[in-house]
């Protein structure tokens, strides 16, 4: 080989030699810059890959710059994906229901504020914990482990902030696995649906039994009429029961008839105007009307307006809620009582109608429950009258859909004030209205 070259150097000129080195040397400098280039590179790659040279000459410089921008392309990408995974936390932990995310030990991984707060869960101190651990009520530990999900259960929510007006909350648990043995548990307060459920029963159950006492005495009338040889007096002072029985069943279905109007309606109008007098002269109708029936010797009624105004609303509704109230106080006064209705502007232009009566008197534990369905202190006092258990709650629904306040004074003994106090925007004066007309 050696030889070969020498034979070859002997042959080549002596100037081409000087280009042949020439070559050389350069192909190996080219070499050794691109290898440290090379290195260049792998170095900035492994340390910190935002270092990346940009526009750099040659192959490297181009390798470089590709780099750089699959990584900015890649960066992008994640900082969207995290972005995204924060708008969709974001979004669980608007979610009114719980939401608790366990892994395939069955330890809490993720869990929002709802579900923190109704088990009591501390999202930094309890992660990774098992669930099992915290809520210890032994129909969800076993529901838990059973692996069967495809109901609910219902337990009492473990932490003291699930309190509800002195009752423990109400959740319901649903367990959904997902991706292998993972779970998300789903919590939803039921307490007001499990309230809504128990009132319902208990209405209905009330309404069944209102309706089954009249409807007993008057299977009772018929059994005897049809049984018994009754002289003409006799028939006549039974068919005069039946008669009061049906009435009293009339009388109840009418009162459910008007709350569940009540309750279905639309808001009542906030521009039909009714007088004030006008109201008050049927109350007054009414009310010796039924003054003159319930008690021999009557009462003392007055009605008095102090400012004629007007106010905005559903009339029927203003009525009923206005001779309620009337009705009551004469019903519970005894006869020869004093019963005061007035209508007058209170200084801060609010309108209030007031009935005070001479009765007995409610005592004060009573009061935050007597507009509360089928609610009697005197229960043989209401139904002797009449009374069907209704008429407050009808005058509170009426007051509500007017934006007006029910208010209850009373003093054992001396007699009660029930009041309505309708707001300003509501009212208007009947005396400006006639002078602008
Ligand atoms: P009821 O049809 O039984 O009168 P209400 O809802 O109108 O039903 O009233 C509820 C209860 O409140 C009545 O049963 C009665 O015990 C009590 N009450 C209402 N108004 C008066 C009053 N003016 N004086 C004394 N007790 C009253």
């Amino acid at each position: 080989m050696a030889s070969l070259i020498g034979g070859t150097a002997a042959a080549v000129p002596f100037g081409w030699r000087f280009v042949w080195l020439g070559a050389w040397l350069g192909a190996v400098l080219w070499v050794v810059l691109d290898a440290w280039r090379a290195q260049q590179l792998l170095h900035v790659l492994r340390n910190d890959a935002t270092g990346l040279p940009s526009r750099a000459p040659g192959v490297w410089g181009e390798l470089a710059e590709r780099i750089r921008k699959l990584l900015r392309t890649r960066e992008q990408q994640a900082r969207q994906a995290e972005d995204r995974l924060q708008e969709f936390l974001a979004a669980i932990q608007a979610s009114p229901n719980g939401v608790v995310l366990l892994d395939e030990q069955g330890r809490i991984e993720w869990c929002n504020q709802t579900a923190a707060g109704q088990f009591g869960i501390d999202a930094d101190r309890d992660l990774l914990q098992h669930l099992a651990n915290l809520v210890r009520d032994p129909a969800f530990v076993a529901y838990l482990a059973s692996w069967n999900y495809s109901r609910d259960v219902v337990i009492d929510a473990p932490s003291q902030v699930g309190m509800h007006r002195g009752h423990p909350v109400r959740l319901s648990v649903q367990v959904h696995p997902y991706a292998g043995n993972r779970r998300m548990l789903l919590t939803r307060d039921i307490t007001s649906l499990e309230q809504a459920e128990a009132m319902r029963r208990d209405f209905v159950a009330n309404v069944s039994h209102e309706i089954r006492t009249p409807l007993t005495v008057l299977a009772g009338f018929v059994e005897t009429l049809q049984n018994l040889p009754l002289d003409a007096e006799e028939r006549a002072r039974y068919l005069a029961l039946m008669g009061q029985q049906s009435h009293r069943m009339e009388t109840l279905v009418n009162d459910l008839l008007t709350l569940s109007r009540l309750e279905g309606s639309a808001t009542p109008p906030a521009n039909r105007w009714t007088r004030v007098r006008a109201l008050m002269a049927q109350c007054e109708d009414e009310g010796r009307g039924l003054s003159s029936r319930l008690a021999s010797q009557g009462h003392r009624l007055s009605f008095s307006v102090e400012v004629d105004s007007e106010i905005a609303g559903a009339p029927t509704e203003l009525q009923s809620a206005m001779s309620n109230l009337l009705s009551n106080a004469i019903r519970y006064t005894p006869g020869g009582g004093e019963v005061v209705v007035s209508w007058r502007l209170l200084p801060d232009g609010r309108g209030e109608y007031a009935v005070r009566d001479s009765g007995p008197g409610i005592a004060a534990e009573h009061i935050p429950r007597l507009t509360e369905r089928f609610y009697r202190i005197d229960r043989s006092r209401s139904r002797e009258t009449g009374g069907t258990g209704l008429g407050l709650a009808i005058v509170k629904h009426v007051a509500q859909r007017h934006g007006a306040e029910l208010r209850i004074e009373s003093t054992v003994g001396k007699g009660s004030r029930f009041a309505l106090v309708f707001p300003v925007t509501r009212l208007r004066q009947a005396a400006a209205l006639s002078a602008v007309a």
